[in-house]
């Protein structure tokens, strides 16, 4: 770390919010927890399902040149032969002697046991995948795997798309869903996890022009979290050396984010080469190959693959967004998620609850949950209330008051300004959807109507 290191937030108060306001549990708690597993809870699982959500819409949905799919889990064992990760997924382990602890040996600094300070046996390959049995007899026949990555599942799907689509290169096909590491060094909250989201997609693209494209998605990756809030001086890139490189790669480019604990890959974007499609193609013995017009001859594409976990950027999101500020005497905890990625965009508070304010109110909040996740909050001072939905990020309250009965006007009130204005009901949601898409909270389309302006 330089001395030019920006702030970041500490780890206990990202985990410490996440479990008090119900964004992320240790999974199967009352039984003690298991180890690198997580569940997400009423936020986490909005907050997660958002951060698919912009990242298919804005690599799938929004673009030509990429389509999705989604394949199962669990796949042919050759699969995993010919991938190379039978052979080549493995990390060097040690074992102590007197405890049975297991180690990686290249986290070791010293040469015995960091636990018990016993000796060490000399270093074992130990494969990552998770594997289990297929079918009722537990023999080697029925051996199958929990895929470690999703982007096999598209490499062997290569020919059905190119068929189904009849696309032409370059084209990306990408995916999401679980994959499963049995980690060794484990930790950092929900960074390292033994079952994971992943978000991959593998760019086709023709020999020769690799290096270019590499330096396109890289950049591609880039803006997309810049533009979701991430800081620009909060990522940087890290390029793998020879020996560094996984057994598929040509080169490897990580881009790591400034988490907690130091500097750390969010995601990495490879040129994977032709190496997947070849060894398929050959363990398989089908063709896996695209004819290129041009030179009428059959070509094997080679691949750029951009590749992201979901829970290391819902950290970092949650890192980035975590902000504090002086609030009177106390201190006001501030999560600024970019409007997309709020796991609650608004939040409906009725000043009190009586009639015929509550019945305004709930009518606000049916109609406003027709189109975004909101909540309705009637307890504790609105005050305090604000305080709740600034923790948890959400961009807009709505506040319905005494005088809301008489002129049918009701309060925004946005997070990040505490700025307040009163619109028309017959405009809240107008004004919101126009707010959420990112629009100045305090002129109204169409006609430039700019409303009176208040501090909280
Ligand atoms: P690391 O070096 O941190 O173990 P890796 O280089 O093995 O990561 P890749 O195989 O490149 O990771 O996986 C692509 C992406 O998947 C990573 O950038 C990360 O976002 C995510 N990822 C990988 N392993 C995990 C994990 N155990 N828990 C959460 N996310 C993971």
């Amino acid at each position: 770390m330089t001395g030019n290191t920006p702030d970041r937030v500490d780890m206990e108060k990202i985990v410490s919010l996440c479990r008090r306001r119900g964004f992320i549990f240790p999974s199967s708690e009352i039984y003690g927890g298991l180890s690198s597993c997580w569940d997400y809870g009423p936020l986490g699982v909005e907050l997660k399902r958002n951060v698919k959500e912009v990242w298919w819409r804005a690599m799938v949905q929004e673009r030509d040149d990429v389509v999705g799919l989604d394949t199962s889990i669990l796949m042919h064992p050759r699969v995993w032969e010919a991938s190379g990760h039978l052979e080549g997924f493995t990390d060097p382990l040690v074992e102590c002697k007197s405890c049975h602890q297991r180690w990686k040996a290249d986290d070791l600094e010293g040469d015995s046991c960091p636990s018990c300070g016993g000796e060490l046996t000399e270093p074992r390959q130990f494969n990552m995948m998770f594997k289990t049995f297929m079918g009722p007899v537990e023999d080697d026949a029925a051996v199958v795997y929990l895929r470690p990555e999703t982007a096999q599942g598209i490499f062997v799907n290569f020919q059905n798309v190119l068929n189904t689509t009849r696309k032409r290169l370059p084209f990306g096909i990408a995916q999401m869903g679980k994959s499963f590491r049995n980690e060794i060094t484990t930790g950092n909250f929900i960074f390292r996890s033994r079952e994971f989201e992943q978000m991959e997609i593998e760019y086709f693209v023709k020999p020769g022009t690799e290096e270019e494209w590499f330096d396109y998605w890289l950049e591609e990756r880039v803006n997309w979290y810049v533009k979701l809030g991430i800081k620009r001086e909060h990522l940087r890139f890290r390029e793998h050396d020879k020996e560094e490189l996984s057994h598929y790669s040509r080169r490897t480019v990580d881009i790591n984010y400034l988490f907690p604990m130091g500097w750390a890959e969010l995601e990495g974007v490879a040129n994977r080469g032709d190496f997947d499609l070849s060894q398929h193609a050959s363990f398989s013995g089908k063709e896996l190959t695209y004819f290129d017009e041009e030179t009428k001859e059959h070509i094997v594409p080679c691949v750029v693959e951009p590749s992201v976990g979901v829970e290391r950027p819902v950290l970092a999101f949650l890192c980035d967004a975590y902000d504090e500020e002086p609030d009177k005497d106390d201190i006001r905890v501030v999560l600024r998620f970019h409007h997309d990625l709020a796991p609650v965009k608004v939040a409906v508070l009725p000043l009190s609850r009586r009639e015929p304010l509550v019945e305004m109110a709930k009518d606000a909040y049916a109609g406003l949950r027709k189109c975004w996740t909101v909540m309705y909050d009637d307890a504790q001072s609105v005050g305090r209330r604000y305080r709740r939905q600034d923790e948890i990020g959400t961009p807009f309250c709505v506040t319905i008051d005494f005088q809301s009965l008489e002129d049918n006007q009701v309060t925004i009130r946005e997070r990040d300004s505490m700025n307040q204005i009163r619109v028309p009901v017959s405009e809240l949601q107008n004004t919101l959807a126009a707010k959420l898409a990112g629009e100045d909270l305090f002129v109204l389309p169409p006609g430039g109507q700019v409303w009176k302006v208040e501090k909280e």
